[in-house]
């Protein structure tokens, strides 16, 4: 389990997980039809030279290839860690999610937002609804007295009634010293089961939701997960403090 971290740990935790947000507000509201993934991409390589941090995503190693991107940009059918190309053009009706990871003043901030480019179908834009509000649901179990899987079955419990697949293979995390520390945080889960939450943690909730099934597929630039049927997949993510009230977002504008 993760170290709560220590006073002056948490004051620049909350600072770098303000510069994410802040990198993820500026990019999201910059998505326009007819950009490429690779001018979204600049965008928000712009936002951090501005905001003095760097790229915690940037050259991360995945045992085959280094990750050539700023952020990871997902359009539709990709769930997550998709790279900005100069071939994807957005164009109306997509869904971009938009996973920022970003470090400053030595800490490690994590945020996701789908991003809606009008006019989306319904019932994709409420996969998306659907998918951020099941990460409230995840971040209101983030409680002392809770255990891990408490989130875990929140989020699930939440998707379950509308039969979306909930990604089995990825998870959020602590975040906080590293882009990834323990514990891992599944979207489903049991109640009462995994580690006890302890106030000073900060975790990376993050559900990845299919509208069809949950089974995904490699691209061959090992970096991309896709949906296994190509139907969309949404999410939405943020960093969270685990206090001895009420969880606090930590990546909220
Ligand atoms: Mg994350």
């Amino acid at each position: 389990m993760l170290k709560p971290l220590s006073p002056d740990e948490l004051a620049r935790m909350r600072e770098a997980c303000k510069v994410a947000a802040m990198v993820l507000d500026r990019t999201a509201k910059a998505v326009e039809v007819g950009m490429t993934t690779y001018d979204i991409d600049m965008v928000a390589k712009r936002a951090m030279e501005d905001l003095h941090c760097e790229s915690t995503a940037h050259g991360c190693f995945n045992g085959e290839c280094a990750f050539p991107g700023w952020i990871c940009i997902s359009v539709n059918d990709v769930v997550i860690h998709g790279i900005g190309d100069m071939k994807t053009t957005i164009k109306p009706g997509d869904i971009v999610s938009l996973d920022v990871v970003t470090k400053y003043k030595g800490m490690v901030g994590d945020n996701t937002r789908t991003v809606l480019i009008e006019p989306v179908p319904e019932p994709v834009r409420q996969l998306s609804k659907i998918t951020e509000e099941a990460l409230y649901a995840g971040i209101a179990a983030a409680r002392v007295g809770n255990r891990v899987g408490d989130i875990s079955y929140a989020i699930e419990s939440y998707i379950k009634p509308y039969g979306y697949g909930i990604v089995r293979e990825y998870n959020g995390h602590g975040v906080g010293r590293t882009m990834h520390e323990e514990p891992p945080i599944p979207n489903y889960g049991k109640p009462h089961k995994g580690e006890k939450l302890k106030a000073g943690l900060t975790l990376a909730i993050e559900p990845m939701i299919c509208l069809g099934s949950h089974r995904i597929k490699h691209a061959a630039d090992t970096w991309t997960v896709k949906t296994a049927d190509g139907k969309p997949a949404a999410h939405w993510e943020h960093t969270v403090l685990v206090t001895d009230g009420d969880p606090e977002i930590l990546t909220k504008l």
